[in-house]
């Protein structure tokens, strides 16, 4: 009697919709907080965001970013603060995308993609440098050759950011709470973090 419950079981099961895709050709919609590949952002002049304060290296729990800030060329700024981020490398052998650094940045200059599909065949590659993490002109994140991107995964790179820093308290929601990014500018303020969400006032909105 077991064994033909377990065919019944099976022949129930092949009549129902597949769980699995044929990876890696078609792939599930990601969610929009994935934590993926980071990039550092632009505010919507093109300055940067990075501050150089090394907040993200302190916090990180893999010890895996370097920062090394540099006081801004006088008349040629690189971000609005009085510092820049210098150098910025992230090594990717020992990140695990826990966020914290994207938590703990006072400037909204570090948040996360949705790549994840990023291999790579030698240690440079897996140690990102600024200048690939840096976003580009559009404020998208750059394409890099051993990267397998797919339509969306570049969006909304600041999803996860907006929701768990301090300014996504559930106390502030309605409100702008963010600086505007390249790309994007100011996004619209988040709902749904609490029950009885306040109305939208938009009106101490861009605060940098
Ligand atoms: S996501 Fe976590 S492990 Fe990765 S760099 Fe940021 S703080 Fe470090
Ligand atoms: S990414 Fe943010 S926390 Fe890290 S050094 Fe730059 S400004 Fe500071």
């Amino acid at each position: 009697m077991g064994y033909l419950q377990g065919f019944a079981v099976t022949f129930k099961k092949l009549t129902e919709d597949r769980v699995t895709t044929e990876y890696p050709e078609q792939k599930r919609p990601k969610a929009d907080r994935l934590h993926g590949r980071h990039v550092l952002n632009r505010y919507e002049d093109g300055m940067e965001k990075c501050i150089g304060c090394e907040l993200c290296a302190g916090v990180c729990p893999a010890n895996c970013i370097y920062v090394r800030g540099k006081d801004n060329p006088d008349g040629d700024p690189v971000s609005p603060g009085e510092r820049y981020g210098f150098i910025y490398e992230i090594n990717y052998l020992r990140c695990i995308h826990c966020d914290m650094c994207v938590e703990a940045c006072p400037t909204e200059a570090i948040t996360e993609s949705k790549l994840f599909e990023f291999s790579f065949t030698n240690r440079a590659d897996a140690i990102y440098t600024k200048n690939e993490l840096l976003v580009d002109d559009d404020g998208m994140p750059q394409h890099l050759p051993w990267e397998d991107w797919r339509p969306g995964e570049d969006e909304m790179t600041s999803g996860w950011m907006r929701a768990t820093a301090s300014s996504g308290n559930a106390a502030y929601e309605g409100k702008v709470a963010w600086s505007g990014e390249l790309g994007y500018g100011v996004r619209a303020p988040e709902i749904g973090q609490s029950q009885d969400a306040p109305p939208a006032d938009t009106s101490d909105s861009g605060a940098h």
